[in-house]
């Protein structure tokens, strides 16, 4: 699945300023690693967009230099940068006279793959989103829900195995149920292909939930933070972070905190009506079953062995560290 190897994305003192005198983005310098997922994040017309567009070239920078591994954006064709680089956007832009099979084959097609080839890939692609080629792939755009449309336009952005994947909200035309199943295949799909991938929401749950690292932008592309979701929300830079991340900052953090599966306490003796918790789930998922039982404590479980147990004071230590 996996053909080409990831590259890293590079920015250096990168500027955008539109006819007319905005300046979406002033300076911004920025090293996306390779083979990760890198969202950025910030208020509606920080420059988010802008700075997607300046990677693919859909919009040219004013200033600045970017790479995408060793090879500097501004100095390749936009058209063949466009063909290595997946773009998946809102509304996901399918062609709505064509199928599904066809969508996802655009690319390699234009690329003359073989015919064999191309449908070997196609059915790949629609296995790996969740959709069955037997069902789906003869079908048009009209005839998907809106999350099998925005599945397809996944497939179809990683159809010619690009080595980045630039996204743009792709995910917030979708009821809040069908986008956390989007974002939890998503983030499954990702384990598989590591791509390197820029992802733009003005989520912030979103961006915690699905981010290796965060970029918090704030107007004009002006970069706040940079770190893995934790250190955003335990350590956010400025009042700003700590505002844009929101009050219950403590619950987010608890909720991308795994349960340790060392150093836990052990289990008292005797005969308990405690809650358990799966050593698989978070902090958060800890605390809930803290708040409901009345032992004061939480077991630890791995299947059905007992590991250890947490205490209130285990899980508040997180917050303070
Ligand atoms: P975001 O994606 O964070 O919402 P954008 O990158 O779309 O922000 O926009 C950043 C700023 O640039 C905003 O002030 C927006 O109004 C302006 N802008 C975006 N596109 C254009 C354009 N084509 N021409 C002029 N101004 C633009």
């Amino acid at each position: 699945m996996n053909r080409t190897a990831a590259v890293s994305i590079r920015l250096e003192g990168v500027r955008k300023q539109y006819d007319g005198g905005t300046v979406a983005v002033r300076e911004l310098s920025l090293e996306l690693p390779a083979g990760e997922l890198t969202v950025l994040v910030g208020p509606s017309g920080c420059g988010k967009s802008t700075i997607l567009r300046m990677i693919n070239r859909l919009i040219e920078p004013s200033g600045g230099r970017m790479w995408l591994g060793d090879d500097e954006i501004t100095a390749v064709d936009p058209i063949a940068l466009r063909r290595r680089i997946g773009y998946v956007i809102q509304n996901v832009g399918l062609f709505p006279h064509q199928t599904v099979r066809d969508n996802v084959g655009t690319v390699p097609k234009l690329l003359g793959w073989p015919k064999g080839q191309v449908a070997e890939r196609t059915a790949e692609l629609l296995d790996l989103v969740g959709l069955d080629p037997a069902r789906y792939a003869d079908r048009y755009p009209h005839e998907l829900s809106g999350g099998q449309r925005q599945r397809v336009g996944v497939a179809r952005a990683l159809a010619a195995d690009p080595v980045v994947l630039l996204m743009d909200e792709p995910f917030s035309a979708v009821d809040p149920i069908v986008r956390g199943r989007l974002q939890d295949e998503f983030l499954r799909l990702q384990q598989t292909v590591r791509k390197t991938i820029v992802f733009v929401t003005h989520d912030v749950d979103e961006a915690v939930r699905l981010g290796d690292r965060i970029a918090v932008l704030s107007e004009g592309g002006q970069l706040e933070q940079f770190a893995p979701p934790a250190e955003v929300l335990s350590k956010p830079a400025n009042t700003f972070v700590a505002e844009f991340v929101g009050a219950d900052r403590g619950i987010k953090l608890l909720a991308v905190t795994p349960i340790p599966r060392e150093g836990l306490r052990p289990l008292p003796d005797g005969d308990h009506e405690a809650p358990s918790v799966p050593v698989d789930g978070s902090l958060r998922d800890a605390l809930a079953a803290l708040l409901e039982g009345e032992t004061g404590w939480v077991a630890v479980r791995d299947g059905n062995d007992v590991l250890g147990i947490l205490t209130p004071e285990d899980v508040y230590a997180v917050l303070r560290r």
